[in-house]
């Protein structure tokens, strides 16, 4: 692993030049139902009802007819295996079809009440080279709790020991609240043992919400941009580490939201270091399902893509604030330099 990064343990993420690959990823909201109480977690747990699989499988293809690999397909966002009804998708001829042009297929749970294998059944036998990516959303109520951790990491090893390399496992955290830092310190030490790639994930579920109003979404993102800083710094100190902002950029690697009732397809601008900010405004909404439409909202969103203070200029991250599209976050959240924002 030379980098920490999410693209790290993927060794299909550089081509024959060693430039990396024009990856896509895919955030379905499909997932309904789920009894575990993650602290931290906005999301709406019924009426995900995203179901027009047919435009999320022509998007995917005129992707990669210009020349982009389906990295991962995450199927949000409730924990996977509290609902035995989430797998009623793969009846659906689409779904299954645009699953099975990605590497990975992304998954989420607790691992609080163990993991269904029936699920992994119905993956693999979609065929033979998808890998699951499952993120282990860790309660910050329990991570003090011995029992807790024994548990997370025996089902962990189980998980392991039954798929090996056809399961990647990392950590999961909600962010957008005031962590202590005792939890920080003990966040890090089960990163170490825990994750593959040695990162937590951190998720910023309030911005599903609508009924969370713009103003307290400002402050939230704040406060997990804090979140994101203190464990960029942390993974800084790690001898793994080779470079803070990785080569994820908004065209290299685009990240789709598909809500339902009605179809929508939202792409999502990037903080460094590196998450998907999901904005639910017009000129991230996608046309149609379609490589031009992409193109588009890339032009829309372009139009507000500019340095908000006058050290942007001759910062050394100017480049990657601009290709992440940063700027567009940080206009539309009011934010000033996330390097400022501390956790
Ligand atoms: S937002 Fe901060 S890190 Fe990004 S270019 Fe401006 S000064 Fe540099």
């Amino acid at each position: 692993m030379n980098s920490i990064t999410r693209d790290a343990p993927y060794s299909s993420a550089y081509d024959f030049y060693g430039d990396p690959y024009k990856l896509v990823e895919f955030r379905m909201m499909v997932l309904n139902h789920c009894s575990m109480d993650c602290k931290g977690c906005f999301y709406k747990r019924t009426e995900n009802n995203f179901n027009d699989f047919a435009s999320a499988r022509r998007l995917a293809d005129d992707m990669i007819e210009h020349g982009y690999k389906m990295e991962t397909c995450y199927l949000l966002p409730t924990d996977m295996f509290d609902n035995p009804d989430n797998y009623l998708l793969f009846d659906n001829e689409d779904f299954r079809e645009t699953v099975k042009k990605f590497n990975f297929v992304g998954i989420a749970a607790t691992l609080e009440l163990g993991y269904d294998p029936k699920f992994f059944d119905i993956i693999y036998a979609l065929n033979d080279i998808l890998v699951v990516e499952l993120q282990v959303n860790l309660s910050i109520k329990r991570v003090f709790n011995k029992r807790y951790q024994d548990i997370i990491k025996e089902h962990i090893l189980s998980l392991k020991e039954n798929y090996g390399d056809r399961i990647v496992i990392n950590l999961a955290i909600n962010a957008g609240f005031k962590i202590t830092d005792e939890e920080y310190a003990k966040i890090q030490e089960l990163i170490h043992y825990l994750s593959e790639d040695g990162i937590v994930e951190i998720n910023f579920t309030f911005l599903y919400n609508p009924t969370i109003t713009d103003e307290k979404k400002k402050d939230m993102l704040k406060l997990a941009l804090g979140t994101v800083n203190r464990f960029g710094d942390h993974y800084k100190q790690h001898e793994s580490f080779d470079r803070k902002f990785n080569d994820r950029s908004f065209l290299r690697k685009p990240s789709f939201v598909f809500l339902g009732d009605p179809t929508r397809i939202y792409v999502n601008p990037i903080v460094p270091f590196d998450e998907y900010v999901f904005i639910k405004k017009d000129r991230y909404l996608l046309e149609e399902a379609s490589y031009e439409s992409f193109l588009n909202s890339y032009g829309s969103m372009s139009e507000i893509n500019n340095t908000i203070i006058d050290e942007c200029e001759t910062c050394e991250y100017l480049t990657h604030c601009m290709s992440k599209h940063y700027f567009n976050i940080a206009n539309e959240f009011d934010l000033g330099c996330f390097l400022k924002i501390k956790g």
